[in-house]
């Protein structure tokens, strides 16, 4: 099964998605993670990367293109794959149909999360993640039992670069422009599954199973 997970930033797609990891058996690829990845790495790529992700905007087309064909390809995809955070823009979304079309796949279900703005913005600005084991935290929400400490590991706690005031509204701003429109392309598909991203996480989980089947 192949799914895309669409919604703006702070919709709670990773967090789905790593739930739907266990219960599909399908590994996730969230560009903004290789990108992040690449980054901390140091590569060409993740330095290029860096420049545009600071500002909130996307990174080229065909730097995330040629990612995912890449990834898609892997031996742990054959039974099929979540896309979160990819595809960006209706050409990323068209590069998408063509790449799969060659290889004979498609896209199953366009999983789309549904979160008023006003929540996106208190979502992202309180989240925090540990530096050594990956957990996620937020501020108000979940805060660790220690301020900046990982309750699991002992790890510091970090907020993401892209994280404050200034660069969220700019990342909810490509979303309404450029994002936004996939909800129109994959509707036109017959493949998107709306959901309801508020609530607890085991509620929201709850709704994408009932769509997906
Ligand atoms: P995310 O972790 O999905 O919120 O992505 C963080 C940042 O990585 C975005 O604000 C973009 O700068 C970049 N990025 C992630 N995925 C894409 C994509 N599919 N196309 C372009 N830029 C992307």
């Amino acid at each position: 099964m192949n799914i895309i997970l669409l919604g703006p930033p702070g919709a709670g797609k990773g967090t789905q998605a790593k739930r739907m990891i266990d219960e599909y058996g399908i590994p996730q690829i969230s560009t903004g993670d290789m990108l992040r990845a690449a980054l901390k790495e140091g590569t060409p790529l993740g330095l290029e990367a860096k420049k545009f992700m600071d500002k909130g905007e996307l990174v080229p087309d065909s730097v995330v293109i040629g990612l995912v064909k890449e990834r898609i390809l892997k031996d742990d995809c054959a039974k099929g794959y979540m896309l979160d955070g990819f595809p960006r823009n209706v050409s990323q979304a068209e590069a998408l149909d063509k790449t799969l079309e060659a290889l004979g796949q498609k896209i199953d279900h366009v999983v789309c999360v549904e979160v008023p703005n006003e929540e996106l913005v208190t979502r992202l600005t309180g989240r925090r993640t540990c530096r050594n084991c990956g957990a996620g935290y937020h501020i108000s929400f979940d805060p660790p039992k220690k301020e900046n400490v990982c309750d699991k590991c002992g790890g510091e706690l970090y907020q993401r670069d892209d994280d404050n005031v200034a660069t969220v509204t700019s990342r909810l701003k490509v979303y309404e422009d450029q994002t936004k429109p996939l909800i129109d392309y994959y509707e036109k598909q017959a493949k998107l599954r709306r959901i309801n991203g508020v609530g607890s996480m085991g509620e929201i989980f709850a709704r994408v199973k009932a769509v997906l089947g």
